[in-house]
């Protein structure tokens, strides 16, 4: 059995301390996770985590990009864009990118305008290399789904899906994926939004290091949270568990294959 973990940062401090426990759990459970960036520090990171998982090296699929919250400065994308022309062949997509309008810089100042050039310019990247993307949209949906349909992006998710459930349709109408983390277990407005997804256009994520309250008790996230939450969705979905364990896997790698 195969388990899929579509968003987490690995490269995340907060994991370095427990690396050997985090790959021995990786390879043993055999959760195949899609290891974010959020800047070219931990996008170089992103990729030689995979020389870590010395058995099975393929569990991890690095995601190169700057997330919004790093999307600061036209001149860093530069540099990024020769990182990522010397490194296309060992990376799987890019992500974390996205907009998010409650970021603000030092001085209190939105930083929109440098986001949204940053964001096409990754695009463009997705289009010319044919990656798939992960974006972040929070309170950003409509903005992107009016910039998207101008690339030819084939594939993308929406991580941790937080948008309206019309929105939510339009993406699942360009196939397009949401995903949606452990959160859901304890959330029912979230449970009500899951259940308008197309099955076949569902991922499902843990963001870690991201912490989860209510049943989680802020426990340490590690990628072994995806086997609950593939248990929860399959009672929401009335499916068995390794039906839905299938199901997910089959929308993973529809997301990441050629
Ligand atoms: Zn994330």
């Amino acid at each position: 059995m195969k388990f899929v973990d579509s968003h987490i940062h690995l490269c995340d401090v907060a994991y370095k301390k427990y690396y050997d426990m985090i790959f021995q759990l990786i390879n043993n459970s055999n959760i195949e996770c899609f290891c974010m960036s959020e800047n070219l520090e931990t996008s170089v990171e992103t990729i030689l985590l995979r020389q870590r998982c010395l058995g099975n090296p393929d569990m991890i699929h690095s995601f190169v990009g700057i997330h919004p919250q790093f999307a600061r400065q036209k001149s860093d994308y530069e540099v990024f864009e020769d990182f990522f022309g010397s490194h296309s062949k060992l990376i799987t997509g890019i992500g974390e990118i996205g907009l998010d309008p409650t970021y603000f810089d030092l001085h209190g100042c939105s930083y929109m305008n440098t986001q949204k050039w940053i964001f096409e310019q990754m695009l463009n990247l997705a289009e010319k290399n044919n990656k798939p993307i992960s974006i972040h949209s929070r309170r950003s949906v409509d903005q992107i789904l009016e910039i998207l349909p101008s690339f030819r992006i084939k594939r993308a998710v929406f991580h941790w899906y937080d948008g309206s459930k019309k929105n939510l349709r339009k993406i699942n109408d360009h196939g397009f994926f949401a995903s949606f983390g452990p959160y859901l277990l304890y959330n029912i407005d979230k449970q009500n939004l899951f259940k308008e997804c197309n099955p076949s256009f569902v991922l499902l994520e843990t963001d870690g290091p991201v912490s989860y309250k209510n049943c989680f008790q802020d426990v340490f996230t590690t990628p072994s949270l995806i086997i609950t939450l593939v248990y929860f969705i399959s009672t929401l979905l009335r499916i068995s568990f390794e039906e839905a364990t299938r199901m997910i896997v089959a929308n993973s790698s529809r997301f990441i294959s050629y």
